[in-house]
């Protein structure tokens, strides 16, 4: 007995069997049974989304000897010759070989003949956006006044590249991608009752690997079970695919995480050494950062990683929070063009992961537009505690936890300030020790620790007042006086203003901007 691939076994059969595409079911459903067929369909969606399947649903909901019916009896001999694709009055073409002027007069051919036997003559062309021009307005002419026996179906790939007159003609249907979950459904079932072994990990990996289409999740399936003969586990399907095996990807990210660009960039050399493809590491690597956002948003998303990681993923997520997650999702994405389109694709990867690498600079600046903003009470978006306290960092450049926003004391021997400021670090009050850098002073006068924040807006002022408990418990560890004073600006009044450039310019946390991005200021507008 010869093998059938899963999926020409697992074909639907029924309307009912159909999965991921209830809206243009229930459309046909409803049109079989008020007597209301179009003449022409197009059906367009990605491929192996069920575009085919569901023309011959339609073919033998139209023609079965019982009638038509949105439940054909699927035993008729009409039912039968449709589902084995012998039925002389079902056409199927395929446009992307068959474009050419014989093909035009088979359309004509189609729409004077009557059927032989079935009631509608039903043609389905595959890839319909390929026909020729001719054949375009062979069909035209057709449509234009249809022959009451004649049901075409046009599927498409590529709706936009059909003739508005064409379009205007057809009943269209967009058939979506199928959701993964439903494919992940839809897999284990098949397995289960062809009795073979699919862990829910190896299912997961294969929805993501095909992206909506059930067709091409079932063909990958078919090769890994010709691989693997035990049982389809992860391991099987990252083989099979060819992808980086999942601890090579977690590594990665750790690295990326830690802004630890050698070792991020010696884990791509090693994949490369090893003869692995490093642009498919990459694509996993989005994939990876993109589950993380997802994780981030919702800790009980499911996602397509084993569960041994998944805690340690989705504690990571949380740490990282969905604003950064966003930006590194945004710049893999950006890119992943620039690899797409390198000479040297290896190389291209090195640069788009080193790039990711640096991305703890991200978190500083956030922290100091969070020190400075406009003032949160301490709810508004939270501000990332980095994952390794300075002391645990790798001692590389781009991962170095202050020197880029303490350089304004650099060399000299550590401020209150500074002192103060690394205190609430160690103490994991990242956001406060922010705060503090950005503050105009910070003195010690008598047996206090005064603050000062000129012009801070009184938000600001109110958020570190509420937070004198910490801020005491720093000094103290500092060796600094325990009795903490913040200080505005008289608190409401401004002090005789000086001019608007200077003001910015002599604004702490204008100069840190300046100073971590490397700039200058070019203009000073008041925003009304
Ligand atoms: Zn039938």
């Amino acid at each position: 007995m010869t093998y059938q691939v899963l999926a020409r076994r697992w074909r639907p059969q029924r309307f009912d069997d159909l999965v991921g595409q209830e809206v243009v079911v229930r459309s046909l459903r409803n049109a079989l049974s008020s007597g209301q067929v179009a003449h022409a369909y197009l059906f367009s969606g990605l491929r192996g989304v069920g575009k085919t399947t569901v023309a011959r649903l339609l073919a033998k909901a139209l023609n079965c000897e019982k009638g038509p019916t949105a439940d054909p009896c699927g035993v008729c001999a009409t039912c039968v010759e449709i589902a084995a694709g012998s039925a002389l009055d079902v056409l199927e073409m395929d446009a992307a070989s068959n474009r050419g002027i014989d093909d035009v007069r088979e359309l004509r051919e189609v729409a004077r003949v009557l059927p032989v036997r079935d009631r509608y003559r039903v043609f389905i062309v595959d890839e319909a956006h390929q026909l020729t021009d001719a054949a375009f307005n062979a069909l035209l002419k057709i449509l234009e006044e249809p022959p009451a026996h004649v049901v075409f179906i046009l599927a498409s790939t590529e709706k936009d590249k059909f003739p508005a007159t064409i379009l205007s003609r057809c009943q269209q249907l967009d058939f979506r991608p199928i959701p993964g979950d439903v494919i992940i459904a839809r897999l284990q079932k098949i397995a289960a009752e062809e009795g073979f072994a699919l862990t829910p990990g190896a299912a997961r990996l294969v929805a993501r690997a095909t992206e909506g289409s059930l067709r091409d999740a079932l063909s990958l399936l078919d090769r890994v079970r010709a691989f693997a003969d035990a049982g389809i586990d992860e391991a099987a399907v990252t083989e099979v695919l060819g992808l980086p095996p999942q601890e090579v990807l977690l590594s990665l990210w750790d690295a990326l995480a830690a802004g630890d660009a050698p070792r991020a960039l010696g884990i791509v050399r090693e994949e490369e050494r090893l003869g692995r493809d490093t642009a498919a590491l990459y694509a996993e690597l989005v994939q990876l950062l993109d589950a993380l956002l997802l994780l981030a948003c919702d800790g009980a998303a499911p996602v397509a990683y084993a569960e041994e990681h998944r805690a340690t993923l989705r504690a990571s997520a949380e740490e990282v929070g969905v604003p950064l997650l966003l930006r590194l999702v945004g710049l893999a994405l950006e890119q992943r063009a620039m690899i797409a389109t390198a000479d040297r694709p290896g190389l291209a990867v090195a640069v788009a992961i080193g790039r990711l690498a640096l991305w703890p600079r991200l978190r500083r600046v956030e922290e100091l537009l969070a020190a400075g903003g406009a003032g949160s009470t301490g709810s508004a978006p939270a501000p990332v505690a980095p994952r390794r306290s300075p002391a645990a960092g790798h001692g590389t450049p781009p991962a170095g936890n202050s020197p880029a926003i303490a350089a304004p004391t650099a060399g000299a021997a550590p401020t209150a300030q500074g002192r103060l400021g690394t205190a609430l670090d160690d103490a994991g009050a990242h956001l406060l020790a922010g705060r503090v850098r950005a503050a105009k002073d910070v003195v010690v006068e008598g047996s206090t620790l005064v603050l000062r924040f000129p012009g801070a807006p009184a938000a600001t002022l109110a958020s570190l007042r509420d937070s004198l408990g910490e801020l005491t418990a720093a000094a103290r560890a500092a060796g600094l006086p325990d009795e903490v004073r913040v200080e505005g600006n008289g608190d409401n009044g401004q002090p005789a203003a000086p001019g608007l450039r200077q003001r910015v310019e002599a604004d702490p946390r204008v100069q840190r901007v300046v100073g971590v991005f490397g700039g200058r200021i070019e203009k000073v507008e008041e925003k009304a």
